[in-house]
């Protein structure tokens, strides 16, 4: 139906005649000539209607923006003066000889270049909002990403292997998606939180390396960067430690960042142990752009007078940690932080401003001052390195709340007051431990997953000091955000078990939802591990959007809805009784 895109036009097809397709993105009128901007996925091209072809000119007049057209007419140079350099075609149009309406179109819910269009209307017209510029650039660019992903996967020997959807349960920690079966009634699948089990044993069964772009699912609160279906690159080989897992996937990245954005990310990432991360930057995914670090104060204040700071420091799981930062800041925005931190759980935010740091205690300006000495000031001088006309802030609580408190401050400091480094930082994080202590449920759960295998000569603190074996998990962090994690696994049935055992999971448990792990494990199981990155957040980084949502051609709202479709939906009784299923609650809408 065409010669050529709408966008692929330029001045060396002058005086050839070609046919496009493609939609009116916009028509103008100029009294006698109407011009018409054709749009394709390539880009826009000027045809130009003038009336001496009447038939031309007459479509021409009945076109509305969006209406689908075939045009063939003669490219020629614009006339001087009218070039647009924005535009690839620019320095050119077409002079229609014939202009076709292959499908008129209704008027739109918006304009294409509508700015500060809400989420609900985005979403509920989606595929009016995909035509946008933007978003066709977004998915293109996700499908080059995918693409230097399997390529640099293919070279390295990594094939693809597809595993189930309906599946029983993962234990990635969320909330399953269920799907009743039909053929057994009142029995579940579980859509895949992600392949995990299945990627191990199709190391037992010896394929070495295995690759998937895959769908994962998990019911939980959406945010930003989360998705109930979201897509993991996810990796995982025999016979490599975990150093050379790292490299591997490095590797990956590095080129993937080279291919599709031109850009070297600065190599080796740095790495850093996961209490480094949490004593420096109060996260375990730090944004290395943010030229801010905590100073740690708890050994200095466990021997003041001030309670706020002494009770912390004396705490088991307590800690004092300072903040620095060299900014001005005004009292308003001093005092406004204290109702942010308190989001996180933090009590109070204490702070100094340092006029004169020679003179201790009238140099520093703040309502803690006089409950401190001398020498602690001192030192507190020190070990943040305050010089005049700084301000350090203080968090003082369980170890958890001064992290999530101050990293949080840290982060908001760095991106109002626009200290961000334009760079791309990435990290690994390592050294996890093997399991956190779930204050609701009053057990260990697993820090990664159950599957990740004890840093060497700790497997016998699994049973007897669960807090201090430490995991060969690992993390890769972009610009504070997770992109990539995963470990070595378990590779003995025995050591397997001391795992379920410390999670509170009985034998019984074990057998019942893992039997078929366990089994597999005694006939031969190779060392292994492996990795999964979120697509989509790689993806959204690259693409310098703030939400996942803007990369994935299809998401749900916040609120786990797709409002084009109309999903999840009420369904029929007849389907219901089918399935041998009779509702609590009838659906709302
Ligand atoms: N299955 C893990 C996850 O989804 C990743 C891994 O350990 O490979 O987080």
């Amino acid at each position: 139906m065409r010669t050529h895109y709408c966008g692929e036009l330029s001045a060396a097809l002058v005086d050839r005649t070609v046919t496009l397709c493609g939609w009116a993105h916009r028509r103008r009128d100029h009294g006698g000539v109407i011009f018409i901007d054709l749009r394709d996925r390539e880009g826009l091209a000027q045809v130009v209607c003038d009336p001496d072809r009447q038939a031309a000119f007459g479509a021409a007049e009945r076109v509305r923006n969006e209406y689908v057209l075939r045009v063939t007419g003669r490219v020629r140079r614009r006339p001087q003066g009218t070039v647009n350099p924005e535009l690839g075609s620019g320095e050119i149009e077409v002079l229609a000889h014939e202009v076709e309406i292959l499908n008129p179109a209704a008027a739109l819910p918006f304009q294409l270049d509508e700015d500060n269009l809400s989420e609900i209307t985005r979403l509920t017209h989606r595929v009016i909002d995909l035509r946008r510029e933007p978003m066709q650039r977004n998915l293109r660019l996700r499908y080059r990403v995918a693409m230097a992903v399997r390529d640099y996967l293919d070279t390295h020997g990594f094939i693809d292997i597809e595993t189930p959807m309906l599946t029983r349960s993962t234990p990635e920690g969320a909330r399953d998606y269920l799907v009743p079966s039909r053929v057994h009634p009142g029995e579940f699948f579980a859509l895949p939180q992600s392949p995990q089990l299945f990627k191990q044993l199709l190391m037992v069964a010896g394929f070495d390396r295995y690759y998937q772009i895959v769908k994962c699912f998990r019911d939980e609160d959406l945010r930003a960067d989360r998705q109930p279906e979201f897509t993991q690159i996810d990796v995982e080989t025999s016979f490599l430690d975990e150093r050379a897992i790292q490299d591997l996937m490095e590797g990956l990245i590095v080129e993937v960042f080279r291919n599709v954005l031109g850009v070297e990310l600065p190599q080796p990432f740095p790495r850093l142990a996961y209490a480094d991360a949490l004593a420096r930057y109060g996260v375990d995914k730090p944004d290395l752009r943010i030229p801010l670090e905590l100073t740690e104060l708890t050994d200095l204040m466990r021997t003041v007078d001030f309670k706020v700071f002494r009770q912390a420091a004396e705490l088991a799981s307590g800690r004092v940690a300072a903040l620095k930062v060299s900014v001005e800041l005004t009292r308003k925005e001093i005092d406004d932080f204290a109702p942010f931190v308190a989001t996180y759980g933090a009590k109070g935010l204490a702070y100094i401003k340092v006029n004169d740091r020679a003179k201790i205690p009238d140099g520093l300006q703040s309502p803690i001052v006089k409950f401190l000495p001398a020498e602690v000031l001192r030192a507190v001088l020190e070990r943040t390195g305050a010089q005049n006309g700084d301000v350090i802030f203080f968090g003082a609580d369980k170890a958890p709340v001064v992290n999530a408190a101050l990293g949080a401050l840290r982060l908001k400091i760095g991106q109002d007051k626009n200290l961000v480094e334009k760079a791309w930082r990435p990290l690994w994080v390592l050294d996890f431990p093997m399991f956190e202590w779930d204050e609701e449920a009053k057990r260990w759960s697993a820090m990664h997953h159950p599957f990740t295998a004890p840093r060497d000569g700790h497997e016998d603190l699994i049973g007897s000091d669960p807090a201090r074996a430490v995991a060969k998990a690992y993390d890769m962090v972009l610009n504070g955000w997770e992109i990539g994690g995963g470990s070595i696994r378990i590779h003995r049935a025995e050591v397997q078990q001391k795992v379920f055992k410390a999670l509170g999971i009985t034998e019984a448990e074990a057998r019942a939802k893992f039997g078929f792990l366990l089994d597999n494990l005694q006939y031969g199981a190779p060392p292994h591990g492996g990795i999964a990155f979120g697509l989509d957040r790689i993806v959204a980084l690259m693409a310098g959007v703030d939400s996942i949502r803007d990369v994935i051609a299809f998401p749900k709202t916040q609120r786990a809805q797709d409002l084009l479709v109309q999903a999840p939906s009420a369904v029929d009784e007849k389907q219901l009784r089918e399935l041998g299923i009779r509702l609590r609650e009838k659906p709302k809408s």
